[in-house]
């Protein structure tokens, strides 16, 4: 008498979006899986995200979406295709959390909050099949190329799955779980992976002890952001050691670019970007009535504080010129020294290289492992398209798993 063959089982190591799409998907397959993570508790990134209104995706026209993702975009479209912005909306509201679009066109749920998706993800994980296991540490792979998670009491977990996900994330905010720590593990294996670089991310700037300590946490808003003509208009923020914000980190892939090629470089902050130059420069030229240069700037040019003072930091001596005054409030220079470190960043650049990978995102040089989200070599701006290409390439990923194992099965 012969015995049923047990049906392959798989494993997902990364509990983070990514991981758990890809987990939803060999589930829905019908085959069991098991998802590992080192952290206590799963999903800490996204949760973290929840905090500033889980901006899930963005409403923007498909082509234009696309192309935010740079390079990446060239192997992203199938992908996002696979799982474009509306099906993310579908899937959200299937777990009770609607969606809407806001203002700027970014998507959010109703609650714009993240733990109450993500329990009734959980609860629907569970039911369909997928084992959750947190503190479990992946540590690389055995020299026949299994992979080696070690539970919190030490041990080495043997497991037998015949595919594997590895959604590991970046390595920005490391304490919420992602680390880069397997980057090392996965070129020990002679994969191909771009360093880790920050994203979306803030730079240093040498303000003056006085500026900084009198307007660090001050926003500038609205500013308009320029560089090697490309201009962001937004928010950003003065910190003690430099600028951070939305219009920073939509410039933050080329600036880190260029300070990595040519050292430090400069943008310039438009301080009133709703006001042309030559207005700005008339009402500069009136007389000032004894008030003094700050209070003058302030009302004729409607400066806040903040910025008023960040023209004294960068230009050190105001000119005196109205037109010449108008053409620094249009553009103050602010001279960046470098990325604030990964991780204080939001996402992470670099990763497996798209070579490495087929169609499914299955590493060519070790069939049967497949990698998702942030790990992988591509970077988008803040606007949900970071959580929409880590729900996507899980998607995929994960249906490319089931396919392997529905293979398996015979
Ligand atoms: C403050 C903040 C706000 C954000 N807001 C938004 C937003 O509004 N919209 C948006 O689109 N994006 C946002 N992002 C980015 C988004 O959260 C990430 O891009 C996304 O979480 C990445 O998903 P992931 O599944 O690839 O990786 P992660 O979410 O980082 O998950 C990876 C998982 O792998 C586990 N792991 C890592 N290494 C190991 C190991 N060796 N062994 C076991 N487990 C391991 C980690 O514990 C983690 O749970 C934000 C990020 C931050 C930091």
């Amino acid at each position: 008498m012969t015995s049923a063959l047990p049906r392959p089982s798989a494993i997902v190591i990364g509990a983070g979006p990514a991981g758990l799409m890809a987990a939803e998907q060999i589930a829905a397959a019908g085959f069991a899986v098991t998802v590992y993570d080192g952290m206590p508790s799963p999903a800490r990134k996204f949760l973290m995200a929840g905090r500033g209104g889980l901006n899930l995706t963005h409403s923007e026209d498909f082509s234009r979406f696309v192309q935010r993702y740079g390079e990446a975009s060239t192997r992203l479209s199938v992908i996002l295709d696979a799982f474009p912005p509306e099906t993310l909306r579908r899937w959200s509201a299937e777990l009770g959390e609607e969606t809407f679009v806001g203002s700027s066109g970014r998507v959010f749920p109703r609650s714009f909050k993240a733990s109450p998706l993500l329990r009734a993800w959980l609860r629907r994980l569970e039911a369909s099949g997928v084992t959750i296991r947190p503190r479990h540490r992946f540590e690389g792979f055995t020299e026949k190329g299994a992979p080696i998670v070690r539970d919190q009491a030490g041990e080495i977990v043997a497991h037998d799955a015949q595919v594997c996900v590895l959604a590991l994330g970046g390595a920005s905010w490391p304490r919420l779980g992602s680390d880069g720590a397997w980057v090392d593990m996965l070129r020990a294996r002679g994969l191909d992976v771009a360093s880790l670089a920050p994203s979306n991310c803030g730079f240093d700037v040498a303000w003056t002890k006085v500026f900084s300590s009198r307007f660090a946490g001050a926003p500038l808003k609205p500013v308009a952001l320029s560089f090697e003509g490309e201009t962001v208009r937004g928010e950003a923020t003065i910190t003690a050691d430099g600028l951070e914000g939305g219009a920073v980190y939509a410039l933050s892939a080329r600036l880190r670019e260029a300070i990595a090629a040519q050292g430090p470089c400069v943008i310039h902050a438009d301080l009133r970007p709703d006001v042309g130059a030559d207005v700005l420069a008339a009402r500069l030229s009136r007389p000032r009535a004894g008030q003094s240069a700050s209070t003058f700037l302030r009302k004729a040019a409607g400066l806040q504080p903040v910025a008023v003072a960040l023209l004294r930091d960068v230009s050190r001596v105001l000119p005196d010129n109205a037109d010449a005054l108008a053409q620094l409030i249009k553009a103050a220079p602010v001279r960046l020294l470098s990325p604030r470190p990964i991780a204080r960043a939001i996402s992470s650049a670099g990763g497996v290289r798209w070579s490495e990978l087929d169609d499914g995102l299955m590493l060519k040089r070790m069939p049967g492992v497949f990698v998702c989200g942030e790990m992988i070599d591509w970077e988008a701006p803040t606007g949900g398209y970071l959580l929409q290409g880590c729900f996507a390439t899980g998607v995929v990923a994960g249906q490319a798993a089931a396919t392997r194992l529905a293979a398996l099965a015979g």
